[in-house]
């Protein structure tokens, strides 16, 4: 069996959590496994780089000390407490020539006072580049033979789209040529969410960009899954917090997980997992804590269709803002203005629905966006066309998801009879024409018995 290991800054947080995952690597390892591991870095440290190099761009040399001095203190514990031995040293060695690097990039964004994107791609990987290594000397240390590369020695090759860049499609060609040699005799220890140019550019692919490294060398190597590890049992039928009886999805298909993501669930980024689907690479959520635990499969089609609906999620944190008037009724434009005034506010619109009689639009949005947007609107119609722009921050988005609702008849039926037994009152709805969810909008005070009221009503419980 060949996959992909990738760890996330949660579960890379610290040497313990280090030492726990190199244990599970090892484990698999010796049960003739060949493995490729993507790391994050360690969690918090691309937050601290990309606003130290901010902070330094309009700071002095003090500044970058400071940083300097953080990810020392942070990567020397880690290093102390997860290898154990002569690799301690080495690893230690590497960390302060990758320190020696960075001064002098943060120096001279420092000098210069500037921070452009191109600079804030060379900065912000360094936190991967230090986690493999101190991965990679943690396994070392177990006896586990092992490497460390860094996302262009693995052949990660991008456009020059700096902090969102595309992976060329020689990549998959050079991950397999760089990286499948390897798996015979080592564990190689890939840092995720760089890569770099063509003209050897240091890039990055956007945050949480790990999962897509772990796609793209998934496809390169050809392996048969690619193993996502997080801190729960899956991807779960709804949140275990609100529902104790929730369950853990045996099998899911992509889209079902790419609305899910899309639904706050946080599984992965639809992009990432955009290569795996190309070249048909199951993707497997495991727990770092429970790891003999199998976990939820990720697959292209997913023919078990006993339950239509698959999972409940619930978003906090939004707004919906109602613009409303008689003077919208018939008049042509208006929504699109509202679309319009919002987007160059540069807010993000998640939900959308006019009713037939024209006399309002509603939509979701961030509830930090919310007041971004009520300006936006209010300065749009200035004149009668829109009477009133109004914010309700107290409510909650609950979308049902599954596969088989597209084309299932009755189930939006479902949902909102349930939802009148327990005298919930529905403010919004919206169904994508995909079919593969239904979402609405309640009052946040609604939420987790809508939530609860749901999960029952599907069965989900049941779910094995
Ligand atoms: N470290 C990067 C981030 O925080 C990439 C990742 O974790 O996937 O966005
Ligand atoms: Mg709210």
């Amino acid at each position: 069996m060949r996959v992909v290991m990738k760890f996330g800054g949660a579960s890379v947080a610290d040497g313990e959590k280090i030492s726990r995952v190199a244990h599970i690597i090892r484990d698999y390892n010796l049960k003739g496994y060949e493995i490729a591991v993507v790391t994050s870095a360690l969690k918090g440290v691309t937050d601290l780089l990309i606003e130290g190099a901010r902070k330094i761009s309009t700071g002095c040399v003090d500044d970058v000390e400071e940083v300097i001095q953080k990810l020392r203190e942070r990567h020397q514990k880690t290093i102390n407490e997860a290898i154990k031995g002569k690799y301690k040293k080495e690893a230690t060695e590497k960390m302060e020539s990758l320190l020696e690097e960075l001064e002098k990039v943060l120096m001279g964004i420092c000098y210069v006072g500037e921070v452009t994107p191109r600079s804030l791609d060379y900065v912000s990987c360094f936190g991967e580049r230090f986690a493999s290594p101190i991965l990679s000397f943690t396994l070392r240390s177990m006896g586990v033979p092992s490497c460390s590369l860094e996302g262009h020695e693995a052949g990660i090759i991008t456009d020059d789209r700096f902090g969102d860049a595309r992976p060329l499609e020689k990549t998959y060609r050079l991950v397999k040529e760089r990286v499948l040699p390897l798996l015979k005799t080592s564990v190689p220890v890939i840092a995720g969410f760089m890569g770099a140019t063509e003209r050897g550019i240091i890039t990055t692919l956007g945050r949480g960009g790990s999962d897509l490294t772990a796609s793209l060398v998934g496809a390169g190597i050809n392996a048969d899954e690619i193993w996502l590890w997080k801190e729960t049992d899956g991807i779960m039928t709804t949140d275990p917090k609100l529902v104790p009886e929730a369950r853990t999805l045996r099998q899911i298909s992509y889209l079902e997980a790419m609305e899910l993501s899309y639904f706050g669930a946080k599984i992965l980024h639809p992009r990432a997992i955009e290569p795996a689907i190309h070249h048909n690479i199951p993707v497997r959520v495991k727990n770092t804590f429970n790891p003999d635990f199998e976990g939820t499969l990720i697959v292209a089609d997913n023919k078990k269709m006993e339950h239509v609906v698959k999972a409940i999620s619930v978003i906090n944190n939004v707004a919906l803002i109602n613009v409303s008037g008689a003077g919208m009724i018939g008049t042509i434009g208006v929504a699109a203005r509202v679309f319009s005034a919002l987007a160059r506010a540069r807010v993000n619109i998640t939900m959308i629905s006019q009713g037939s009689s024209e006399a309002n639009i509603s939509v979701v949005v961030r509830e930090e966006d919310a007041d971004k947007a009520y300006y936006a609107l209010k300065e749009e119609f200035q004149n009668n066309i829109v009477k009133d722009v109004d914010v309700n921050r107290n409510i909650s988005v609950i979308a049902v998801v599954g596969a088989g609702m597209s084309g299932t008849p009755g189930v939006a039926g479902k949902v909102f009879s349930a939802m009148g037994r327990e005298g919930i009152n529905i403010i919004m709805i919206s169904q994508g024409s995909s079919e593969l969810n239904i979402s609405f909008v309640v009052d946040e005070k609604d939420a987790i018995r809508a939530v609860q009221a749901l999960h029952k009503e599907f069965g989900l419980h049941e779910v094995q």
